[in-house]
């Protein structure tokens, strides 16, 4: 997956791009399936190798993502490369399959409020419509991911126990999944609470390669959440490239963490990820130009950085 020098496995960080399903779904500005296809295009050869790509929920409730069921087959077939997507229920997964699916993520969260307003069921609901469709999905062979969404908090209930978001990703994992990531969905983590809830996996006798954590930048924590998780042993983390996907309960305000701003940082430690910041910034800046407005981001704006001449990188 990287190119570079001798491969140290402690060293490797899987960088699972969310910008083209969690990033284009919050976005008001419809996007011409082409241009969702040439943004993955140049995920790619950014050397993106995880990204998710759309979402086989009801073309209604997700207008964005309506052309789902054209877009997956349109995406370059490169070897090593995964897109995973979006299935609710048995019926996105037919559609899911048809389109040539061979990775998908399932979404609950943490508190009932949160799903009901979300996916319009309970949580245990949920987890009674995902055990089909990961058993299904298991018998096609493919990867199976689950979101266990408001991890550290829910908008409309308020602090969430660590132990409950625990028990959920347990539960997950027996009914198939491969990986759980836990999201941040409102940006109220703090690094302290991802230490929390990692060393709480690590007594439950969870896997931490089989464990992500998906943070939004709502309150400016997700970097400093991210370093928390790296040093507590995580080593997947999403990220929308571009900083896409506003906070959907703070409108205006930032959302998922950038993956410039998110390389930027492993580059900078040593990490291995096989992703190449300047181009990662080219594909941020097509997508913003798509949106039509100015890239959010704070590697974005300010460029990489090149210690050798102090110079900022990979700006236009
Ligand atoms: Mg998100």
């Amino acid at each position: 997956m990287t190119d570079g020098p001798a491969t140290d496995t402690d060293r490797h960080v899987r960088i699972y791009e969310v910008g083209p399903r969690d990033g284009l779904q919050n976005e008001a500005t419809e996007v011409p399936t082409a241009a969702k296809v040439r943004f993955v295009e140049l995920l790619v050869a950014a050397g993106l190798r995880e990204i998710e790509a759309t979402s086989f929920v009801s073309p209604r409730s997700i207008p964005q993502l309506a052309d789902a069921d054209e877009l997956l087959p349109a995406l370059p077939d490169v070897t090593g490369v995964r897109y995973p997507v979006l299935v609710p229920n048995l019926r996105g997964l037919a559609r899911a399959e048809a389109a040539g699916a061979e990775a998908l993520a399932v979404f609950t969260a943490t508190t009932d409020a949160f799903t009901e307003h979300n996916i319009g069921m309970s949580v245990a609901d949920s987890l009674d419509a995902f055990a089909p469709v990961l058993e299904r999905a298991g018998d096609l062979g493919w990867w199976r991911r689950a979101y266990v969404s408001t991890a550290f908090g829910c908008p409309y209930t308020g602090r969430v126990d660590p132990a409950h978001a625990l028990e959920l990703a347990v539960e997950l994992f027996d009914l198939g999944a491969d990986e759980v990531c836990f999201g941040d969905t409102i940006g109220v983590g703090v690094p302290d609470q991802v230490a929390d809830l990692t060393r709480r996996a690590v007594e439950a006798g969870l896997h931490l390669d089989r464990l992500a954590f998906h943070f939004h930048d709502t309150r400016g924590t997700a970097l400093a959440n991210v370093s928390a998780a790296l040093a507590a042993g995580i080593r997947c983390f999403d990220a929308s490239t571009g900083g896409t996907g506003g906070c959907p309960y703070a409108p205006g305000a930032a959302g998922n963490l950038a993956t410039e701003d998110l390389v930027y940082l492993l580059d900078a430690e040593g990490w291995q990820h096989g992703v190449k910041l300047d181009r990662v910034l080219e594909a941020a800046r097509f997508v913003a130009s798509t949106l039509g407005r100015p890239l959010a981001s704070k590697v974005g704006q300010a460029g990489g950085w090149d210690p050798a001449s102090g110079g900022a990188t990979g700006l236009a």
